[in-house]
């Protein structure tokens, strides 16, 4: 897969993608991370990449030319179209869901915002599909393209070591995921509980779906009513 990034401040990103997961699925080209600076496509003396909106109001937006100049080094019509990404609080909310929807895509392109945003002909010509991360207002798209990359890219087959890694978690089948410990066996007066340790699989399955559903009722009881179950083929 190949994730390319349009933003102004292309420094956010370095550290992310090349640490932890992000950087070893790079390492096994599993994916293909790159950040483009949308300010390299400004042809003014000036590199003038925002202005201040028609009929009023406050801020700056940033403006089109710069934003289809960067997609279009990208993309080439007619070769095929790569999902297009716009980060916007006014999108879809981003899930699980729908970042196993993406993580089936062959190419995405994200464009950060920033500032008061984007000039509307963005959506108008470029027909993005607008993902938020959540409703509150960040100061641009770079955290919310690090959180879809992230989710995506840990999604991919091959980027977990353990095959059942993303299977188990939260989210996947609707329920948060159940309570784990690791050594020692006591730590301040709290123990792991017997079942863990008792060896017998079958029981510890029955007492792990067990304390997801409970936890999941306590903590997040939509979820048990929602019709979104993350599918998983069968080969991951
Ligand atoms: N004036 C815009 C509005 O009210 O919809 C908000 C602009 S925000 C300060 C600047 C940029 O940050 C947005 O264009 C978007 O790219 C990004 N952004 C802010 N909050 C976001 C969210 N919750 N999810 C995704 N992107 C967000």
């Amino acid at each position: 897969m190949r994730i390319d990034i349009l933003t102004l401040f292309p420094m956010m990103f370095y550290n992310v993608i090349n640490s932890s997961m992000m950087n070893i699925a790079q390492q096994k080209d599993i994916v293909d991370i790159r950040v483009t600076n949308i300010r390299n496509f400004t042809y003014d003396k000036h590199h003038k990449v925002d202005e201040k909106p028609y009929g009023g109001g406050p801020g700056m937006l940033m403006k089109p030319e710069p934003i289809f100049r960067a997609v279009e080094s990208i993309w080439h019509p007619p070769d095929i179209k790569p999902l297009l990404i716009l980060l916007s609080p006014q999108g879809e909310v981003f899930d699980q869901h729908l970042a196993k929807k993406l993580s089936e895509e062959r190419h995405l392109i994200m464009i950060c915002g920033h500032y008061e945003g984007v000039d509307e002909r963005v959506r108008q010509g470029l027909s993005p599909k607008e993902i938020s991360v959540g409703d509150y207002v960040l100061t641009g798209g770079e955290l919310p393209a690090m959180i879809i990359t992230d989710a995506v890219t840990r999604l991919l087959p091959g980027a977990l070591g353990g095959k059942d890694s993303t299977h188990l978690e939260s989210f996947q089948s609707n329920l948060l995921e159940y309570p784990q410990y690791t050594k020692p066996e006591v730590w301040r007066d709290m123990k792991v509980p017997d079942i863990l340790k008792s060896g017998h699989h079958k029981k510890i399955c029955e007492w792990q779906h067990q304390q997801a559903k409970l936890r999941t009722q306590k903590r997040r009881p939509d979820l048990l009513k929602q019709n979104k179950k993350v599918e998983h083929d069968e080969s991951s």
